[in-house]
């Protein structure tokens, strides 16, 4: 029997369920297709900006306690180590500080909390929720897309919503070819107790291996997001404890002489990735599945937001208008909305890991003295207030999700 739906929605990461929220906003009806098979614990953190903030308030996703989301005010960024009084003064040679003059820049959340509370909406939805065995196969025609799993069962819909990750195999199977822009790295993570307040800051420090980033939690914690070349990464994240700790202390520097390592290391493959077309007629591409991005910048989550919000009101629109959720016009209002974004943000992350990573790359850009005064530099240009904007998002793309509350 073939399940006839008017979307259906395939993947199981924080973009498909919060793709699946925003829908049940709009009123939408969809069916998400999960794999049996499939991890839904995820320990890492992520820096929610502004504009997601405003969009998961929306969508009664951010009802974390304070304790469960970590404001940031404050983000220091440098290529030299971090002295004592980093906590308190901008006093880095070569660093670059972002701020709003002392209101939240940005907030960290955990991925388990931010899943746990996507479950807990998911659970009043009209929609249904479909597992699949093993592989799934794909059909596209102009007016349909039909999904068939290795056991037979079968779902058709006007439009199919791939939100499964940077491997995507509905981008594969539809023929749309993805741009590696390979960095040769992986990323180290970690939690780590500061034995300090962290002033709700957070840091990174360029490596000429990848950068190095704490970012707050609760009162004295922070999340390590270590990247580095894989050999690099694969030393850090085998070495013991005790050696692990003196190497993240003896990057970070003074300021962090006290902290400890309170978990296991986790390590993550980087593949930034770019698809050219962001889906074709029935097919959209969202989140990692269309772009997927360092995260020296903690950005990538953030973007995928903006093409929740951005695909839900050209859906919302197309229904008002009659048209079905295979018309054409949808992937182009959807493009026109989200190019500039993702390209600009992919452009600055792209274009600091290779100023800054040097190791990571074949070529190195410009000789290190140049290197060393960039940071400072920036420090001072309008180009320090247009990234501000653009880290905390919804600047060059706006959504109704996006609007104030
Ligand atoms: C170390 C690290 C730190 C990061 N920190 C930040 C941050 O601070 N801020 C930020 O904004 N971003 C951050 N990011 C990026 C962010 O984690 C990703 O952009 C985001 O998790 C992408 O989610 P996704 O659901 O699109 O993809 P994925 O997380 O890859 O999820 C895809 C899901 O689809 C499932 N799947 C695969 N194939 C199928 C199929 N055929 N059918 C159904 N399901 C399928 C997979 O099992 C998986 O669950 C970070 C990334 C890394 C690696």
């Amino acid at each position: 029997m073939v399940h006839k739906t008017p979307i259906i929605v395939i993947g199981n990461g924080l973009t498909a369920k919060v793709m699946c929220a925003a829908m049940d906003y709009f009123n939408l009806e969809y069916t998400q297709l999960i794999p049996a098979k499939s991890d839904v614990t995820d320990s890492r953190t992520t820096t929610i900006n502004l504009a997601s903030q405003k969009m998961l308030s929306h969508l009664n996703l951010w009802s974390f306690s304070a304790e469960d989301s970590t404001k940031i005010t404050e983000i220091l960024v440098s290529q030299k180590s971090f002295g004592t009084n980093c906590f308190h003064n901008k006093s880095n040679a070569s660093s670059l500080c972002f701020s709003l003059d002392g209101e939240p820049m940005a907030w960290t959340i955990e991925n388990n909390s931010l899943l746990q509370s996507c479950y807990e909406l998911n659970l009043q939805s009209p929609s249904q929720i479909c597992v699949y065995e093993e592989a799934l196969s794909f059909d596209f025609s102009p007016l349909s897309v039909n999904v068939r799993d290795s056991k037979g069962a079968q779902w058709q819909a006007e439009l199919l919503i791939a939100c499964d990750g940077a491997h995507s195999q509905a981008r594969v199977a539809a023929g749309l070819s993805s741009t590696s822009l390979a960095a040769r790295q992986k990323a180290v993570i970690a939690r780590i107790n500061l034995n300090r307040f962290h002033n709700n800051k957070a840091f990174q420090r360029f490596l000429p291996d990848g950068p190095i980033a704490l970012m707050p939690i609760k009162a004295q914690e922070a999340a390590l997001v270590w990247s580095a070349t894989n050999k690099v990464a694969d030393t850090l994240s085998k070495m013991s404890d005790s050696d692990f700790t003196y190497q993240v202390r003896e990057k970070l520097g003074d300021g962090f002489s006290e902290l400890t390592i309170n978990s296991k290391r986790g390590i993550w493959p980087l593949n930034p990735s770019i698809t050219r077309s962001m889906g074709q007629p029935g097919l959209l591409l969202a989140g990692d599945s269309s772009h997927s991005i360092h995260p020296l910048a903690g950005m990538g989550f953030n973007l995928a937001l903006g093409d929740i919000a951005v695909i839900c009101d050209c859906l919302d629109s197309a229904r008002n208008n009659g048209l079905s959720f295979s018309h054409p016009s949808i992937l182009t209002d959807y493009q026109a909305k989200r190019r500039v974004e993702v390209e600009a943000v992919i452009g600055v992350t792209q274009g600091l890991n290779r100023l800054f990573s040097h190791k990571s790359f074949q070529l190195k850009l410009l000789p290190s003295s140049l290197i060393d005064f960039g940071l400072d530099i920036m420090d001072m240009l309008p180009i320090k207030k247009q990234l501000t904007q653009i880290a905390t998002g919804g600047v060059l793309t706006s959504a109704s999700l996006f609007s104030d509350i």
